[in-house]
């Protein structure tokens, strides 16, 4: 095993036992909770290492470098998730191999990954990224809709041809009433998942929780937790 790899292999390691601790803080089963690794700035030489280290599900939130990389790594058994704010000029290029995007957020942009989709024969899982701490009818600074305005997003993309809707995404807030409050965030986001599961109970996936604050997001019945520094180290610079 090469020093990154057994480097790697350590801190998943950790994430792990993180993650099943919280899940029986929780009284859930571990089988409940992905763990999806984001290795944006990474190179691709680390999502190879992490495949062979049993990961299967990897995030990007840049299209040029998830693209890149996904193509490189077309050879693994891998999932791919969008998890960056998306352009619509962007959607073609995303469908190629995004298996899930985590940041739908407007319906201009549900139109162009329905387009872009469709054109591809591809048929792509959407979540709808919630901003918790923007005013009825904004979007948020990272991204996300307003919570007003989950529901009929939701309906769009489950109308939309060549999208599937399968949950909601967000990150918890910096700022606002739920700065520093990330299970209180969580736990909205939880309510906000199960009233949308009454028009449209498939989109089970509830997207939430990264490096300092899995914890608080599994307690919360997060599906999938998003997670970058715990596992590849602190990336270089602001992304
Ligand atoms: C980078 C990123 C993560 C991972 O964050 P870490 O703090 O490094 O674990 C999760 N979600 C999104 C949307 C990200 O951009």
């Amino acid at each position: 095993m090469s020093g990154r790899s057994a480097e790697l292999a350590a801190n998943l390691a950790r994430v792990e036992s993180r993650i099943a601790s919280a899940c029986a803080a929780a009284g859930r089963d571990r089988a409940e909770v992905t763990l999806i690794v984001v290795t944006k700035t990474y190179p691709v030489d680390d999502v190879r290492l992490l495949a062979g280290l049993g990961v299967r599900d990897m995030a990007e939130n840049r299209d040029q470098e998830a693209a890149r990389k996904a193509e490189q790594t077309a050879d693994l058994p891998l999932t791919w998730h969008f998890v960056g704010q998306l352009q619509t000029n962007k959607a073609r290029s995303v469908v190629r191999y995004a298996d899930h995007v985590h940041s739908v957020d407007r319906l201009r942009l549900v139109t162009a990954l329905s387009n872009a989709a469709t054109d591809r024969g591809r048929r792509v899982g959407c979540l709808v990224q919630v901003a918790l701490d923007a005013e009825s009818g904004t979007q948020g600074e990272r991204g996300g809709v307003a919570p007003d305005g989950v529901q009929a997003l939701a309906d769009a993309v489950a109308a939309a041809p060549g999208l599937r809707l399968d949950g909601v995404m967000t990150v918890a807030p910096l700022a606002g009433a739920y700065a520093g409050q990330p299970r209180a965030a969580f736990d909205r986001l939880r309510e906000i998942s199960s009233r949308l599961r009454e028009s449209h109970p498939a989109a089970s996936m509830v997207s939430a929780g990264m490096s300092q604050d899995l914890e608080e997001a599994v307690a919360a019945g997060a599906t999938h937790v998003r997670i970058g520094t715990a596992v590849l180290g602190v990336r270089p610079g602001l992304r």
